[in-house]
Parts: C-alpha cells; structure tokens; sequence
C-alpha cells in the first residue's frame, strides 16, 4: 500500500512537472523582450519589461538604456555657419568643428606694397608688377624675394609688352606666367613662367599685329590653349586670335583649330566676368559701371546688387559694400558673415587670389586675408 501510495504521488509530480510546476522554479529576471521565465520550466510570470527607449541624438539613434538595442538613424547635428567669434556650432547639441573665421590685414615689411601696379598671391608666391619699371618680382611667403623679371629686356619704346599673371583653375598651373614682347618688325616674344619665375618655354614668332599695339592673352580655352590677341583687337566672340599656344605641348596650334571659348553675350549689362572659386554666379556691371551684381551663370539673372563687390577667394568668402564705404563679408550663399569689418574711402575692393582681397584707403593699398 505504501508503495502504491508513492508511486501516485511519483506519477502527480511527473503530472505537476510536465504542467510547468516544478518543486522550486528557478527564475530568470524579466528582460526588454521576454517576461520573467523559470530556467527550468518555462513557466513565465508577468510581462516583458518592454524597451526604456532614449530619444536619438546628433550623434547616437533611439537606443534602449537596459539592453542597448537601437532603432532608426542618428539625428546628424544642425550645423550653424561659422561667424568671427565661433567655429562651426551645431545648434543642438553645442559640437564644434573647425576654427572661426579668420581676418586679418596682410602686410609687407620686407616691400612696399604701395610700389607695385599689381600684387597676386599665388599657391606659392606673391607676384608683384610694376609696368613702369618694367619689372615682376616674384617673392615667396616668407616674402624673401626669389626672383625678377624684367619685362621689357630689350628696353623698347613705347610699350610693346605686356604680361599676365593666371590664377590657379584659370589654366592647369598653379599660377601660370605669361609675357609677352613685340620688337619694331612684329617679331614676337612670348615666356611662360611657373608661379617662381622658372621659365617653361618662350614662343618666337613674326605675328602682323597693328603698329604700336602690343600682344595680350584673353581667357584661355579649355583652360590649356593660350589665346593671344593685339590689344586693339575687338572682344567680339567671333574675333579670332592672332596666336594659340598649347600649354601642354607649348607649341602653337592652328587658330582654327582652337575649341571656342563661352562667351558672354546680354544688352544688360557693360560687362561679366566668371569668378574663380565659384561657379554659382558670374559678377556682372551695370551699364554705366556704377553697380555690381552678382548673376546666374548662364542666365545673368540678377541674385544680388551691390555698390561694390568682389569674386570670391578660396575659402569662400567675398567682400561686398552696398554704400562704397562699410564693407561686410558674405558667404557663397550670400549670407552676411561679418558686417563692416572694413572701411574703404578710395576705389573699389578687388580678389587677389588665395585668401585676399584688397582695399585701397586714402590711396594706400591695404590687403586683407579671410579663411
Ligand atoms: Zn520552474
Ligand atoms: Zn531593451
Ligand atoms: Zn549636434
């Protein structure tokens, strides 16, 4: 009798068993997915605990603070443009990168700036010409100078030379140098020069070009065929340069042989000019030179008008007056960056390649950097 009475309760406990009723369940805390569970038999009691879900950031997705899953996408930050006073800032969450803008006056205590017709700043070197002395001297930014050259060797009367000095992306040098010369029998003399003043290559060739005129270059095709002009020449598109040089090759093609170059042709305006390092507008002046604009590339719709305004330089920055007088920085969206960072009394502001533009005041040119 004993033993049939164990052997029931041995067949009720395989029956509370197989029913998920062990003698002392072992059990496994609830988690996000799964209710809490007893190891041993599966049963479960309650519910899952479900996610404790942590809002995406800029930088992280919607995560769960228990078990790290995450669902979605980081936020990415919202970016505020950088200002003078701050690097770029992302309005939510505080994150910077980069610097703040700098500007800064440029000066020159190893050479007067104020004795040169024309200073540009290359990658490498700052070109300084002076077309009454006839001379380009060339010096690094250290501002030791590395080299000079003359540009009427012959020491001819009247002018009969001319030079140019192309800003990187005009051509495929980093600022490429051309001169020119022209003797008495239309024997023509054109240097190429890379941005140190190391000659490349000269060209001789007899070209019949007006007497007193000199040859100039206008704006190259493809930027690789030179073309060359007499400054007389009219700039009407279908007028076809005198001379083309292949500065691959630096070997002349024929002139037919040249690809055209687009050409700017609208009754609203004196004249249009691409900017460099930037190729969402063109500059544009008005018919009597007194306002500036800048305009669609292709469509010359006006985007913004300006007293003064200049191309912008690499960093992206251009500098623009509405009055001649105060002049903000503005971005390539047209955005005002820095308001009346400069005063100007005399001339207009003009890009000087890299970082620079200039601002003559009171007849003394003053340069300006802006990165
Ligand atoms: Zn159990
Ligand atoms: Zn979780
Ligand atoms: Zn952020």
């Amino acid at each position: 009798m004993r033993k049939a009475i164990l052997t029931i309760c041995g067949a009720v406990l395989l029956a509370a068993s197989l029913a998920g009723c062990c003698m002392k369940h072992e059990w496994a805390e609830a988690t996000c997915t799964e209710p809490k569970k007893c190891v041993k038999c599966g049963e479960t009691e309650g519910v899952a605990n479900g996610h404790k879900w942590k809002a995406a950031t800029c930088t992280t997705p919607k995560t769960c603070e228990t078990c790290g899953k995450t669902e979605g996408e980081a936020l990415g930050h919202k970016w505020v443009d950088r200002t003078l006073e701050k690097p770029k800032t992302c309005s939510v969450c505080g994150a910077t990168e980069g610097k703040p803008i700098a500007f800064k006056e440029v000066v020159f205590p190893i050479f007067d700036a104020n004795n040169y017709k024309s200073i540009l700043f290359l990658p490498e070197t700052i070109v300084c010409t002076d077309v009454d002395r006839a001379v380009m001297d060339i010096y690094d930014y250290s501002q030791k100078q590395v080299k000079q050259i003359n540009l009427n060797p012959a020491g001819r009367e009247p002018r009969s030379f001319d030079y140019e000095v192309c800003l990187p992306t005009v051509t495929k040098y980093d600022g490429l140098i051309i001169t020119t010369d022209v003797d008495e029998e239309k024997n023509c003399t054109i240097s190429f020069y890379d941005q140190r003043g190391e000659e490349l290559a000269t060209v001789k060739k007899k070209i019949a070009i007006p007497d007193g005129a000199w040859l100039e270059d206008r704006a190259p095709a493809e930027k690789r065929y030179l073309r060359f002009y007499a400054n007389t020449d009219s700039w009407l598109s279908s007028v076809k340069p005198r001379l083309v040089i292949d500065c691959e090759t630096w070997t002349e093609i024929p002139v037919e042989d040249c690809p055209p170059v687009p050409w700017f042709s609208n009754n609203d305006f004196a004249a249009v000019s691409d900017i460099v390092y930037c190729d969402k507008y063109c500059m544009a002046w008005s018919l009597d030179w007194k306002k500036m604009y800048y305009v669609h590339p292709k469509y010359y719709s006006i985007k913004a008008e300006y007293d003064d305004l200049s191309s912008f330089n690499r960093a992206g920055f251009a500098m623009v007056s509405k009055d001649g007088v105060s002049y903000d920085i503005i971005d390539t969206d047209l955005n005002v960056v820095a308001e009346g960072i400069m005063k100007g009394t005399f001339g207009r502001v003009s890009y000087h390649g890299e970082n620079i533009f200039c601002l003559p005041e009171n007849k003394k040119l003053h340069f300006y950097s802006i990165e």
